[in-house]
């Protein structure tokens, strides 16, 4: 059995005192972390505080992007040093936003995890398809070049316990979600790549998140989906009432 897991992804969204509040507001509210997994990935700015806010709940403290070195002339940038230093859990990795505007590839996506690994951090590595990849029949093939990229020279162990985010590009922050058997079925072939390039175990140990335009009334039928173990959410994360509803779905 895999532990669902539910991450928000705040983009560039809020000041601090109203990161702090919402933090403030659900962290007595979070399910047990032996039941699921519960994560904020918030901008860097709030994180020390949040870690701070979030310390006596199961709630745990995410990034949502970092540099692979662990410290240089590197300006504006974050390592993966300085956030496990401040208790930092999670960090997603390659998402389509980042790949997007601020050049990432497969090949630093692969840096970063391997440097995530290195520094005590879980990765949440993003992946998934254009629309015009979809239209023109190419999803799977470019998923599992992802995946492939992003994994390539990790152990079994280490991919078991990461986590891969299935983000359809055209589904992010459009208010169109991949209906459930869609987002199924590319998760279920990101698991037989995973199969292929390691074992069958580390496939059925390695959690698969999907993201794109998730919300409190779509959140219970993607999760109930064989290959899908929780969600990656954007808008919907961002005020209180939905994170939790979006958890009481995982749980
Ligand atoms: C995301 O930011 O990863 C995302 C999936 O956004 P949204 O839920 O708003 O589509």
């Amino acid at each position: 059995m895999r532990k669902p897991i539910i991450a928000g992804n705040w983009k560039m969204y809020k000041t601090a005192s109203e990161a702090k509040q919402f933090v403030e507001q659900v962290s007595g509210l979070v399910p047990d972390a032996s039941k699921m997994d519960s994560v904020i990935c918030a901008p860097s700015l709030f994180l020390p505080q949040l870690v701070v806010s979030a310390e006596n709940s199961p709630l745990r403290i995410g990034a949502q992007t970092m540099h692979e070195a662990v410290e240089g002339a590197f300006t504006g940038e974050i390592s993966p040093v300085q956030l496990a230093d401040i208790g930092v859990d999670y960090v997603i990795i390659g998402h389509s936003e980042r790949r997007q505007y601020f050049n990432e590839t497969d090949d630093s996506v692969n840096k970063k995890v391997h440097a995530a690994f290195e520094h005590g951090l879980t990765p949440i590595v993003c992946v998934g398809e254009t629309l015009a990849q979809r239209q023109d029949g190419n999803t799977g093939s470019v998923v599992e070049k992802q995946v492939a990229h992003a994994l390539n020279g990790l152990s079994g162990q280490q991919v078991e316990k990461l986590v891969l985010a299935y983000e359809p590009i055209w589904a992010i922050g459009t208010g169109k979600t991949a209906t459930a058997e869609d987002a199924n079925e590319v998760c279920g072939i990101i698991r037989g790549k995973v199969a292929d390039l390691y074992s069958e175990q580390t496939a059925d140990q390695l959690r698969i998140q999907y993201g794109g335009s998730v919300k409190p009334s779509n959140i219970e039928e993607l999760l109930g989906m064989q290959h899908i173990d929780g969600a990656l959410v954007g808008g919907a994360s961002l005020e209180a009432e939905s994170f939790l509803q979006l958890l009481e779905a995982g749980n």
